[in-house]
């Protein structure tokens, strides 16, 4: 199998070679040429294994290049090392008939991206090794508050790396700040922008791409990468756990192979929804895609219309890391979407970035409303949410989570349609425990986010994960914060 640039698809490497290169010098992303099938007695027989093996059968048909050895060594490093607080990785619970939650958050970040970023370093440092390049790889990160830390986390004293990450200043929790801030490692670097995610996503972008900027990192023995849902080894890593819990509910028997079940999944940079989209062209029989987005809504009005507009106001909400207008990876679904018509998304690309907006097809209009459903929640809804999902059921969520049961409960309401659904929840609710508690209609002024995680502890029962307890005893490292133009001079001063 090879990878194909969105935006020039005579263009095709291997695997490795796409992980290595996160993006394609054109600016486009890499996909797979074609896209693996599962069949149904594969789909009963992952049923039957541990959550690392389900990965292993995954990859096998993303990543030809790398042996099966290889393969394995990544596997286990990333999901049987101990690193996730629970042995399965991945936890479904089904909260009402039916209504199926995908806890992503048990990895030592707590929030979904550890699905992945534990996996990346060792599918790139194999890559590396792979490709004959002898050049450190530098990690750059934009992030709305999780990928930054899980990136940290998982390429901390990665031999051959180092990682630099910038996060919007004033757009992520109080928790996910203090993560960054108190990064241990030798080869990390954090700083803070003045401005918002997608300053923060396009100032990486366009350093990536500058020509200069990578000759001159080149003299030095480095080169760039990415570890942002841009990247291919990000994303596989994703459709593993779609596969996973389908193959689950059917050998747990809540559902018979062939069954369709719907994906609701809280959407910004489009990344983890995608993957679903790809778990569905692979055989797992998915109705709809439920994309549901906070007051940030531009992915809503697009899969309602046809028309993608980022020219809007930019909401800062409680669930920050989906606070995103332009989300990157739409490019890869519409990429298939369009019968990998290369110059087609070139042409709409380019109208995004010059005028902000574009609008697709009669077709590809057609065949997204075939394969979506959207919605989003206001920031009262989103809160009203959590509340309601406690008192129910007595399960606590956290805001991202909470965008998606909410999107959720009205498509319910609305269609009618009680098809077994999951739901991916993406964080834990102690990363943001203030907005759970003002939720929960607690209004006492905690000192701070560990008094919090106490209140939340007595009232919910759910116990606090080890590593966000520890961060009380830890000492900030970094804290420069730059001009959104300053970012390319931040790098090569961190780099020094
Ligand atoms: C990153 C993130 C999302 C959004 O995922 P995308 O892949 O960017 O769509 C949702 N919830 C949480 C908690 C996240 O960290």
């Amino acid at each position: 199998m090879f990878y194909q640039s969105t935006r020039d698809k005579s263009l095709k490497i291997s695997s490795a070679n796409a992980i290595v290169s996160g993006i394609s010098r054109d600016g486009g992303l890499y996909v797979p040429d074609e896209i693996p099938a599962l069949t149904e007695e594969e789909i009963i027989f992952l049923g039957g294994l541990s959550y690392p093996e389900r990965a292993e059968a995954v990859f096998s048909k993303y990543l030809t290049d790398f042996t099966p050895e290889e393969i394995k060594n990544c596997v286990l490093s990333a999901y049987s090392s101990g690193s996730f607080e629970t042995k399965n990785v991945m936890e479904l619970k089904e909260i009402a008939p039916g209504e199926n939650i995908l806890e992503l958050w048990h990895g030592p970040t707590c929030a979904f991206k550890d699905m992945a970023l534990q996996i990346l370093p060792h599918l790139l440092t194999t890559s590396v090794r792979k490709t004959g390049i002898s050049k450190k790889v530098c990690i750059l990160v934009a992030t709305s508050g999780d990928t930054g830390k899980a990136a940290l986390e998982g390429f901390k004293d990665a031999p051959g790396t180092c990682i630099l990450v910038f996060y919007p200043e004033n757009g992520v929790s109080a928790m996910q700040k203090l993560q960054m801030i108190t990064q241990e490692g030798e080869n990390v670097g954090v700083c803070a922008i003045k401005g918002n995610f997608d300053d923060a996503q396009t100032g990486v972008k366009k350093i990536f791409t500058d020509p200069e900027v990578a000759e001159k990192l080149s003299e030095k023995g480095i080169m760039f990468s990415s570890a942002n849902s841009i990247n291919w080894g990000r994303l596989a890593p994703q459709i593993v756990y779609y596969v996973s819990s389908y193959a689950q509910l059917v050998k747990e028997g809540k559902i018979k192979v062939g069954d369709e079940i719907n994906v609701c999944v809280p959407t910004g940079n489009f990344g983890n929804i995608l993957a679903a989209y790809y778990a569905k062209t692979m055989g797992i029989p998915i109705k709809k895609l439920i994309c549901a987005s906070n007051s940030n809504n531009v992915l809503t009005d697009f899969l309602k219309t046809g028309v993608y507009d980022r020219n809007r106001k930019f909401y800062t909400t409680i669930s920050p890391s989906m606070d995103i207008l332009i989300s990157s990876n739409l490019e890869r679904l519409l990429y298939h979407l369009s019968g990998r018509d290369d110059e087609y998304i070139k042409k709409i690309y380019s109208d995004l970035s010059k005028t902000g907006r574009f609008e697709v097809s009669d077709g590809i209009k057609s065949r997204l409303s075939e394969l979506f459903s959207a919605g989003f929640c206001t920031e009262e809804e989103t809160k009203a949410t959590i509340s309601e999902t406690f008192d129910k059921y007595g399960y606590t969520i956290d805001p991202h989570t909470a965008v998606a049961v909410g999107v959720y409960n009205k498509y319910t309401e609305e269609t009618g349609d009680k098809t077994p659904c999951v739901i991916a929840s993406t964080a834990s609710p102690y990363k943001f425990p203030a907005a759970v508690l003002e939720s929960l209609g607690d209004k006492t002024a905690y000192k701070d986010e560990f008094e919090m995680a106490d209140a939340l502890y007595k009232k919910s029962g759910l116990k606090i994960p080890a590593a966000l307890a520890s961060l009380k005893s830890k000492k900030p490292r970094f804290t420069e914060s730059v001009e959104k133009e300053e970012m390319l001079s931040a790098v090569y001063r961190m780099l020094q």
